[in-house]
């Protein structure tokens, strides 16, 4: 008989604890899940771990929540609240108890704490060694007890892990942990465990600070007979300073990232490339990440966080963003700052001029900045700076400019060739014309080029600037 190999679908999993903002590492890790699941037509979920009550809190779950929807990480089926499977839990924990893989310990807290201190005065490992083990159930007392497993006493676990490589754990270096509490309260490692079975979770891709926790959790799916995931744990990001990611480095919530003007598509690709590569690509789109993302290129070295490249990647996403997205992105990004929207009004100017501005930017506050010109309206007040290119010469050049500006054809060639030929004849560079023309349509020094301006601004603003120029007289004595 052909024994047909049937794969099974791919089902991952983010599960972060509700205790605050949405670390931009859980950010990282929910993005590699949902790359695996994706890119292979797979499922990807989200449990929230909120069984630390006294932490746990819906602001934080919202912010979670939030933060997925912003990077374009949607997820299948509802969230599953880990607390509310306690009932399930317990119930496995029964299971394993019926099935002999646990047991009922009735060691209280100070019979463990007299333990361990023996153990340490003896020099031995002070990893708790139950009495009740092997206890015949006639000694049982009538009296509160854990559920613990029964961790194998000898030998060794290994965890295969697509990036850590094999691991091997020593088993007697696994205490018998307790699933149940005597309050009847499942642990947090059987939690983990029962859920991932639960929701058909085929791939644990996660931090690797739980890679101790893996071996210890293998234990249930032994004891339960379960498939074990196949797991990745991945290295944790640090800072610019190659410490780990602390508060001290700042910018630790996903909210700050979109609050300093990072797009979310950018964000996605620096992300995805924190800790996994492709080659040398640096800058690439969704689509591409998701045919590409695959365990083997996440890398073994933690990831450091290197703003400069994040402003590199972000250019380019902005550079190459639709002006409709860019809009969207520019709104989200000033609610998360803390600024009003715009107006109307200044958001069509802005509009206008994303096309000759979205190339030479980093951020998204940098676009307010380049289309200043565009969003503010006459007449516009040149800066002290500005006023020294408005002097009696200058006013007249602009006169004389004024008529040819009527009646070219409104391209930015032609219009550069009007101006060009004007600073001929006048044995003058283009720029002694371009910063009179750049003062009196954007009053600042620093602007895209003038040419573009009014390719922006269009024939009867931009005369009409240049005409509020003259008006208004030199602003500064002629040299
Ligand atoms: N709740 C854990 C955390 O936020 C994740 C546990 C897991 O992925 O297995 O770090």
């Amino acid at each position: 008989m052909v024994n047909a190999l049937v794969s099974a679908p791919v089902v991952t999993r983010i599960a972060p604890s509700p205790t605050g903002f949405m670390h931009v590492g859980t950010a990282r890790t929910a993005l590699f899940n949902w790359l695996y699941a994706r890119g292979r037509g797979g499922r990807f979920l989200i449990r929230i771990e909120d069984t630390d009550k006294a932490r746990s809190t819906q602001a934080a779950t919202d912010a979670i929540v939030a933060g997925m929807a912003w990077l374009g990480l949607d997820h299948d089926g509802e969230i599953v609240s880990q607390a509310e499977q306690a009932d399930r839990h317990a119930e496995v924990a029964q299971a394993m108890l019926a099935s002999g893989s646990a047991y009922k310990c009735f060691a209280t807290q100070e019979e463990i704490e007299a333990f361990r201190e023996a153990a340490r005065a003896e020099g031995r490992s002070t990893l708790f060694r139950s009495p009740w083990r092997d206890a015949d159930p006639e000694t049982h007392p009538n009296a509160p007890y854990a559920i613990r497993v029964k961790a194998p006493l000898d030998g060794e676990t290994v965890i295969k892990d697509e990036v850590q490589g094999d691991v091997t754990v020593r088993n007697d270096q696994l205490d018998d942990m307790i699933v149940l509490r005597s309050d009847g309260t499942p642990t947090y490692m059987l939690a983990v465990v029962v859920d991932d079975h639960d929701m058909g979770v085929t791939h644990v891709i996660r931090g690797d600070d739980h890679l101790n926790n893996a071996a210890r959790q293998m234990l249930v799916y032994r004891a339960m007979g379960w498939p074990l995931p196949v797991y990745a744990h991945i290295p944790l990001i640090h800072g610019e300073d190659g410490k780990k990611l602390s508060k001290r480095h700042g910018a630790l919530g996903v909210e700050d990232y979109v609050a300093m003007g990072y797009p979310a598509t950018a964000m996605r690709n620096y992300l995805a490339r924190l800790g996994w590569s492709h080659g040398d690509d640096e800058v690439f789109d969704t689509d591409q990440a998701l045919e590409w993302f695959d365990l083997p290129g996440i890398g073994k070295s933690p990831a450091r966080l290197d703003f400069k490249k994040l402003d590199h990647v972000s250019g380019q996403h902005i550079a190459q963003m639709p002006d409709g997205d860019l809009m969207v992105a520019v709104s989200q990004w000033r609610v998360a700052a803390g600024l009003a929207p715009l107006q109307d009004a200044e958001a069509d100017g802005l509009e206008a001029a994303l096309p000759i501005i979205k190339g030479s930017v980093k951020k998204l506050g940098d676009l307010l900045d380049k289309a200043h010109f565009a969003m503010t309206s006459r007449p516009i007040v040149p800066e002290p700076k500005a006023t020294k290119a408005l002097d009696a010469t200058a006013l007249e050049i602009l006169g004389e400019l004024t008529p040819h500006l009527h009646n070219a054809s409104w391209d930015r060639d032609a219009l550069e060739a009007v101006a060009a030929r004007i600073a001929e004849e006048r044995g003058l560079g283009l720029g002694k014309i371009a910063a009179p023309l750049r003062a009196s349509l954007a009053g600042r020094t620093a602007t895209p080029s003038v040419f573009d301006m009014m390719m922006v601004l269009g024939r009867d603003e931009t005369l009409a600037r240049i005409t509020d120029a003259i008006e208004a007289g030199p602003r500064h004595a002629s040299v």
